[in-house]
């Protein structure tokens, strides 16, 4: 890092999405604990292009501030940006795109939707011209690192930017609008670029900001569709955003349990026509009384035609199905973050300073994703370059290789979805019919309907029996146990609680006390066996995600037998006088209830799928001693068969918990942008 003092501008381009304040927010706490002036750019590289006109310059006021000692709390931002009205606020703001910003001013915007700073599409920063103005305008204001976030549009212009900047610096100085020293100064562009985007459609990133909430509202959509086309046994064609990808079509439809999806890189057979209705006409004798069909934005066919809701529906309404047509639009882009995206986009924002601050010429710039469940940094030229592969595949009709691009787990949600749905073509009813039990045991977690519907589904589809084992062991132990019809689970792919009914008792006080372990007293348990992975508490052993639980530490019951929740909230009340007060409120059940995210909902039938594989696999050892009786665990976001007895060697029983503290490494940022260092 050199020792002149960063200015860094932080900027939101493109369509906006969920999440961005939270980077925005998170992305400028950083920049000034790092001892940074701080700015942000409104209207994304429209503001960039347009600076402040002859406005009295910034970048000057902290000339002097040191590192954590001197974080500016305010520049009096204030309501200017949360209003979100720019002319309403502080007029003298009105007409400046390059505002100094402070720590204050971004309280509270972790929560809120769309992006307060503004975002735009610039025709003009597409063109050289407009990217020298925006060029001159940060070196005007002394910038000299930039933040985008935005989607691949945003982050090809700020790729484009980077690779220009020498040159439009170089141009600045001859045409004489920048002196020779500032030539020098700011010889290079630090940059770093956060991937906001509803429709996650960048190869280089599993999950992009704003997906995970733009997947939430479509799929509170679909519930409300849902019960009004079973009401009036009603088909209703959705179409949702995307544009040319098919992730949150193809989400929605699992999370959902729609019908058919219409997606633009795995287009449907030639004869989409007569396939759509003969399924549909399957699930209606199986006695359904709705049809839900989900068209992506850039759904086509084989031969690259649009296929749009309204020939969709055409098709439908042959069948003389009382058929509807909804276009989702806008409301997917909006209203509060969820928790998923809060995190995400707070992590990269991190990641995408420490890249800033790490950057040096010769040093490649980043665009900080997220891989195997990781945040990571990823070459922002390459990465772009990358992206570009998916939509010449596609218009090269190569499918395969568009599938491959989207990824893993892309490829498991399409074989999740069939296996969902009457969309199935070409599967081979077992040889071996098995009969598998499916139980859910101990409490209640968001998802785990969807996967007992996606076991019961993909065992109806190889011709196996799939048995529901009601209210856990005690069920299995009274013989509460029946058959699963295709219909009787439909309405579980949503739904929360436990359908099949649970409880907590378990056969033995212990984890080395389940079934696998009486299998040399009962020959009837030498069977395989699988558990699915079903905790709020997120604190299996050898499985790893994304989540911050710094507050879980400080908050949960269990973190002290003395510094607990209500003890600390006194605490803040008594030293609190006349300043603040304080309450204490208590989370519990209610984390176990109400409808499960659509992601958990995905995932939960994801993985559903390969118990059931795994079951399939082992079978044939059924008569041994010593079948397997595994565990998924998911590490480094690969999913793994994880021996139950190898699971137990790395669980920590006092605390309930894995051995392996592998969020520990999030705890220093928690306490950087709660401004608990600062203080
Ligand atoms: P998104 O970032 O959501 O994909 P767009 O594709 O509309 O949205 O891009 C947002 C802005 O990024 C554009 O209005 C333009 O200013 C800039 N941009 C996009 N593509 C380029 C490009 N090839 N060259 C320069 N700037 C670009």
């Amino acid at each position: 890092m050199s020792d002149q003092k960063r200015s860094v501008a932080i900027l939101t381009s493109g369509g906006d999405c969920a999440g961005m304040n939270a980077a925005v927010a998170t992305a400028v706490k950083m920049a000034l604990y790092r001892g940074c002036n701080t700015y942000v750019v409104r209207e994304g590289y429209e503001g960039l292009v347009k600076g402040n006109g002859d406005a009295e310059l910034g970048g000057q006021a902290d000339a002097n501030a040191k590192y954590l000692n001197d974080i500016p709390l305010s520049y009096n931002c204030g309501d200017f940006f949360r209003l979100g009205d720019f002319d309403g606020g502080d007029s003298s703001l009105s007409h400046r795109y390059i505002v100094q910003i402070g720590w204050d001013d971004v309280r509270g915007w972790s929560q809120m939707g769309g992006t307060l700073i503004g975002t735009a599409r610039c025709k003009e920063f597409r063109e050289r011209e407009g990217r020298r103005k925006a060029a001159y305008n940060l070196i005007r204001n002394g910038i000299d690192s930039l933040v985008v976030c935005g989607g691949d549009g945003s982050l090809t212009g700020a790729d484009i930017l980077r690779t220009e900047w020498p040159e439009l610096v170089a141009e600045l100085r001859d045409i004489g609008k920048i002196t020779d020293k500032q030539a020098e100064r700011f010889i290079h562009l630090h940059i770093a670029g956060l991937v906001g985007s509803i429709d996650n459609d960048l190869t280089c990133t599993e999950l992009t900001i704003g997906a995970s909430t733009a997947l939430q509202r479509i799929c509170e959509s679909l519930n409300s569709i849902s019960s009004t086309a079973s009401s009036h046994s009603r088909a209703f064609v959705v179409e949702v955003m995307g544009r040319h990808c098919g992730w949150l079509a193809l989400m929605a439809g699992i999370a959902s349990g729609a019908d058919y999806v219409f997606i633009p890189e795995r287009p449907p057979p030639d004869d989409w026509r007569h396939d759509l209705k003969e399924k549909l006409l399957k699930t209606r004798e199986q006695g359904k009384r709705k049809s839900i069909v989900v068209v992506a934005e850039g759904a086509i066919d084989c031969e690259l035609e649009p296929i749009t809701s309204d020939m969709v529906a055409t098709e439908l309404r042959d069948l003389h199905l009382d058929t509807r047509v909804t276009t989702l639009g806008h409301t997917q882009r909006g209203g509060s973050p969820d928790a998923n995206d809060r995190i995400l986009a707070t992590l990269q924002a991190i990641d995408a300073l420490e890249a800033l601050m790490e950057d040096a010429p010769g040093k490649p710039s980043y665009i900080i994703g997220i891989t195997q469940g990781r945040v990571k940094r990823l070459p922002l030229r390459e990465s772009i370059a990358h992206n570009n592969l998916l939509p010449e595949a596609i218009k090269e009709k190569r499918f395969s290789d568009a599938m491959k691009l989207r990824g893993k787990e892309f490829h498991d949600g399409i074989k999740t979805f069939l296996y969902n749905s009457i969309q199935m073509d070409g599967e081979a009813l077992s040889d071996e019919p098995l009969t598998i039990g499916i139980m859910h045991v101990g409490a209640p977690a968001g998802g785990i309907n969807a996967a007992a519907r996606t076991a019961v589904r993909f065992c109806l589809h190889h011709g196996h029996t799939p048995l529901l084992i009601q209210n856990g062991f005690k069920g299995l132990i009274k013989g509460q146990i029946d058959k699963a019809k295709w219909l009787r689970v439909d309405s579980w792919a949503s739904s929360g609680g436990s359908e099949l009914g649970i409880n907590r008792l378990l056969p033995d006080t212990d984890f080395s006390g389940i079934l696998s372990e009486a299998r040399h007293n009962y020959a009837p348990f030498r069977i395989p066996m699988i558990v699915l992975p079903a905790t709020l508490s997120n604190n299996l052993p050898l499985n790893e995600g994304i989540t911050l639980t710094r507050m879980d530490e400080d908050l949960n019951e269990k973190a002290s037998s003395v510094y607990k929740a209500s003890f600390i909230s006194d605490i803040f009340g008594k030293e609190g006088g006349e300043i603040f007060d304080s309450r204490y409120e208590r989370l519990s059940h209610q984390l176990q209830g109400d409808t499960p995210s659509p992601l958990d909902r995905v995932e939960a039938s994801r993985l559903a799928v390969k118990c059931c594989e795994f079951l399939e696999k082992h079978a044939g050892s059924a008569c041994a001693w010593d079948p397997p009786s595994a565990m998924i665990t998911i590490r480094q976001g690969e999913i793994q068969i994880t021996p139950v007895a190898q699971m137990v060697e790395h669980a920590d029983f006092a605390y309930r918990r894995g051995d392996e503290k592998w969020w520990s490494a999030c705890e220093q940022y928690v306490d950087i942008i709660s401004g608990r260092l600062s203080i």
